[in-house]
């Protein structure tokens, strides 16, 4: 019923998936369609590969970092600062031209 009203389906095959913890899972796909190599396993989430005997490789999951690591990561300024506070440098209004100039950093108390 509901097929006469949409029209007529493209021919489908089911393709299987492998994932690393030995999940299967088997989409349909158009006779015509070019099929992936891997697809995302809908039980855990791991990558499933074609060959059940070689599924891929778990992803690695980077450990948690804080919100100053990624600022960090971004900012090469601010890593130098963190590793020498000693040696920050600061524009002052009247020089902005002697960047190079050390400012002493006094640490909070
Ligand atoms: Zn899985």
């Amino acid at each position: 019923m509901g097929e006469k009203e949409r029209g007529e389906s493209a021919p489908r095959q089911r393709v299987s998936f492998f994932c690393a913890n030995g999940h299967e899972v088997r989409p349909a796909f158009a006779l015509e369609a070019v099929l992936p190599d891997t697809w995302d396993c809908p039980r855990c989430g791991f990558p499933a590969g074609r060959e059940s005997a070689a599924p891929p490789n778990a992803p690695r999951n980077e450990p948690y970092k804080t919100h100053l690591a990624y600022v960090r990561k971004r900012c090469s300024a601010c890593a130098l600062v963190a590793a020498r506070p000693d040696r920050l440098v600061a524009l002052s209004d009247r020089d902005r031209s002697d960047v190079r100039r050390p400012v002493t950093v006094r640490k909070a108390r």
